[in-house]
């Protein structure tokens, strides 16, 4: 297929079906949503905004353009102002990865940060400031009405050609504006009024779910959803309930919601890249583990269609790709060594090296490290997303232990790599690489593992007390705060 420019392809994403994951009897396909120019469903929403604004004349040619937003939607509106020669401004807080600003200045947007600890809210009051002071074009894409009625003139009518002939019983989403959400559901409730519209939402944040409405401040902008709570579902279920989202509520678009839980979004999306070749991120397993749920009960031969909104591949620095190390593993290793050539013996040198590099001491991490361990009768050194950090975090939780905890790769760790300084440190100390890593009175109990070992044992009690902790911590079998996926299975 030939183009005269690369906004011509926009949209007609493949459905694939997915073979292994689905049970048996039950079609479960998934749209993919990455074979977009730059790999997200948001190439859609910033095409149909930048064309709006240009045919209504709220765009100007040659005016600068300007959004606030974490990740897809700029690098959308990044390619498609880099096309159109419009220059791009970003608003983001230093908070998101730093490949996402990149990505962004290398397609020739401007990216201004804000400080992380103005959160969201920080952000858009930024970039309205920046808007009003310069005469810029916003693209307002939480309200902007262009966002869903791309996706009723594109996204819609896709999936009813592509279902032709057939019927469609389950079409499966999950909202991050509700551009998809409204502009698809739309169509379908006209077109395929059989199709059940299932919603998928962070299982610790129903903010639609809930049913509770919006709340707003004084001064009418909106205020954060009670039922929100952070989750790494990343481009889905922000704080407040965007407009285009409740306008699916209010026309009772939706069927049903599925709640997800974070750490079995990243397994599904971990499954459909090592077990279909399906290359996609987290909110796409979310989508995923809904659509896995709906087919639990769904009827011999129903078709099951889930969004899956961008490219895995922009996930790299998150907990996704935690557990993927850089160098080669025991198994590895083992590979090289069966043949003579080629092997890394030789040049182990190299990274010995490096690590020893890394390890050049680093009195001010050190020191904080020490003091965090003194000053805290419990102390969690951790990533705030990690599974595994989720599973220690849930026991001290439910047994009631107070802790301190050190979040090695929040906003404030970001600046300079403090971070990465204070995990080097933690690492001299202990000669344990991984996060999260706990102390109990100065005493280093361990990982995950030994943490939660350490409940079954007793031993964890005997140093809580030791520590002047006064907990109920009678020993107890620990294996229910692992991630989902290592739990043991009969519970199904
Ligand atoms: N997943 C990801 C990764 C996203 O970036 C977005 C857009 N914010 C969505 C899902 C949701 O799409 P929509 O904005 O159309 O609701």
């Amino acid at each position: 297929m030939k183009y005269d420019n690369i906004l011509q392809t926009v949209g007609r994403t493949p459905i694939v079906r997915i073979s292994k994951l689905a049970p048996e009897g039950v079609n479960v396909f998934v749209k993919l949503e990455s074979f977009n120019p730059m790999s997200s469903v948001k190439d859609r929403m910033a095409l149909a905004v930048i064309e709006a604004a240009e045919r209504s004349g709220a765009l100007k040619p040659g005016q600068t353009v300007i959004e606030a937003t974490s990740g897809n939607t700029g690098i959308g509106l990044a390619m498609v102002c880099a096309q159109k020669g419009y220059p791009l401004v970003v608003v983001m807080a230093e908070s998101f990865s730093i490949e996402r600003r990149r990505l962004m200045r290398f397609l020739g947007a401007k990216v201004v940060l804000t400080p992380a600890a103005l959160k969201g809210t920080g952000m858009l009051a930024k970039t309205i400031e920046l808007a009003e002071t310069h005469g810029w074009f916003m693209t307002r894409q939480f309200e902007n009405e262009a966002n869903a009625d791309m996706h009723s003139r594109t996204t819609a009518l896709e999936i009813l050609a592509d279902f032709e002939g057939e019927r469609l019983d389950y079409w499966v989403t999950g909202y991050g504006t509700g551009g998809t959400l409204k502009g698809v559901a739309r169509v379908l409730r006209e077109r395929s009024p059989h199709t059940r519209i299932i919603v998928s939402e962070a299982d610790n944040a129903p903010v639609l779910a809930s049913g509770i409405p919006q709340p707003h401040n004084p001064d009418g902008t909106n205020a954060s959803h009670p039922s929100f709570r952070p989750h790494p579902i990343q481009g889905t279920t922000t704080d407040f309930i965007p407009k285009l989202a409740q306008d699916a509520v209010d026309a009772k678009y939706i069927d049903a919601f599925v709640g997800v839980d974070g750490a079995l979004a990243m397994q599904r999306s971990r499954e459909l890249a090592q077990r279909e070749g399906i290359f996609v991120g987290i909110s796409a397993g979310a989508a995923c583990a809904a659509a896995l749920e709906i087919a639990k009960n769904a009827p011999k031969g129903a078709n099951i269609l889930a969004m899956m909104p961008d490219t895995g591949e922009r996930y790299l620095s998150t907990p996704l790709f935690d557990s993927v190390q850089t160098d080669m593993n025991a198994e590895e290793l083992a590979i090289s060594r069966s043949t003579p050539s080629g092997q890394f013996e030789a040049a182990a040198a190299a990274p010995a090296q490096a690590s020893a590099m890394q390890m050049r001491p680093d009195g001010e991490a050190a020191a904080f490290v020490e003091s965090a361990v003194r000053d805290h009768a419990v102390v969690l050194f951790a990533l705030k997303w990690c599974e595994f950090t989720w599973s220690v975090r849930r026991m001290f939780a439910e047994l009631g232990i107070p802790y301190h905890s050190v979040d090695l790769d929040s906003g404030a760790f970001q600046k300079d790599d403090w971070g990465g300084r204070v995990r080097r440190a933690l690492q001299a100390r202990t000669s344990v690489a991984t996060i999260p890593q706990v102390f109990v009175g100065g005493e280093f109990i361990g990982g995950t593992s030994e943490t939660l070992d350490a409940w079954r044992t007793g031993r964890l009690s005997a140093e809580l007390a030791r520590a002047g902790v006064e907990v109920e911590a009678e020993p107890g079998d620990p294996s229910r705060f692992l991630p989902a996926w290592l739990q043991p299975r009969a519970a199904g």
